[in-house]
């Protein structure tokens, strides 16, 4: 079989991105303020911390201000709720990230639901999940489905009457991309760790998508041919960032794969800086 196409996430990003700086750009020539961002980091997670200094990079290269937030591991819920208020009230703030996961204590999900909606660039808040359930293209969808999205589509791989495994059934990914995929008119089948013989439905996906962060999960005997491979699974292993894909193995059998690093992360930060362009669009109404 022929090498297969690589989607490449940070090629897709950097044309991306370079559309969002013009058009912030164009916003501030014409007098507007600059969009911003406020990222809450609580806890001194490393790999949080990691995530979080690239999105505040990302922000800055396109125009977008960041305003961050370090709390200490034993902040609290009640003051991890005040500090959400005060930025849902402030004008400069079209965008409100949490980054998880919290530490152990804090209430994640009263968290989640004190973020104003309009301001919920994750797109975790209830409502925009159920915009995402309802096909409502005013709701923000979650960062990292939002980006698989954008890859395929870039590529040509349209989904609709595919057969979509995805194997994860996380509340950041696999849930919401497969109601995106469903969006799609994709045939979605979502596989996850009490699934009884994965293979069999890995194995049957015209377009696979992993995100459950075990390292090498998806094997060359778990693929089919020709298929589109998307890996979501970040790990460290050895000091070296890997998928949950045996990219070695499989690459050879399918016409499509992400790499891991430089796929589905880059595209994550991009579909961020896309919902905070929109937040930002919606209340400056130009
Ligand atoms: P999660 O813990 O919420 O969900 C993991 C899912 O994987 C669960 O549904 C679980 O049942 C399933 N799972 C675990 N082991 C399994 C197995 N052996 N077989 C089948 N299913 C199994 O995690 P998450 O937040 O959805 O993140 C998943 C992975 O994606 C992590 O590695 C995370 O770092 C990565 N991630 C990457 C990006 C990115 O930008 N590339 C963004 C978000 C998350």
């Amino acid at each position: 079989m022929n090498p297969p196409l690589i989607l490449d996430g940070r090629e897709l990003s950097r044309k991306i991105r370079e559309d969002i700086r013009l058009q912030i750009e164009d916003y501030l020539s014409r007098g507007f303020r600059r969009p911003g961002l406020a990222v809450i980091l609580v806890g001194d997670d490393p790999a949080s911390q990691i995530y979080v200094k690239n999105k505040i990079k990302a922000c800055r290269k396109v125009g977008i201000v960041s305003f961050l937030y370090q709390l200490g591991v034993r902040t609290t819920t009640q003051e991890l709720l005040d500090l959400i208020a005060e930025l849902n009230s402030r004008e400069e703030v079209d965008g409100i990230l949490v980054q998880l996961p919290l530490p152990e204590g804090i209430d994640q999900r009263e968290v989640i639901l004190s973020i104003n909606p309009s301001k919920d660039v994750d797109g975790f808040h209830p409502e925009n999940m159920g915009k995402l359930v309802a096909r409502m293209e005013e709701g923000f969808i979650p960062c990292t489905p939002l980006g698989i999205d954008l890859l395929l589509r870039h590529y040509g791989i349209d989904v609709r009457g595919k057969d979509v495994v995805i194997v994860g059934a996380g509340f950041i990914v696999g849930r919401p991309l497969a109601l995106l995929m469903l969006w799609r008119d994709a045939t979605v089948t979502v596989c996850h760790i009490h699934t009884k013989d994965l293979r069999k439905f890995t194995r049957s996906a015209e377009v696979l998508v992993s995100a459950t962060g075990v390292p090498g999960l998806i094997k060359e005997d778990m693929v089919a041919e020709g298929s589109v491979v998307i890996d979501v699974g970040i790990s460290r292993v050895e000091g070296k960032i890997v998928g949950d894909v045996d990219f070695e193995g499989v690459r050879h059998k399918v016409s499509a794969i992400t790499p891991v690093p430089g796929g589905v992360g880059p595209m994550t930060v991009t579909g961020l800086l896309l919902n905070t362009l929109k937040a930002y669009r919606r209340r400056v109404r130009p």
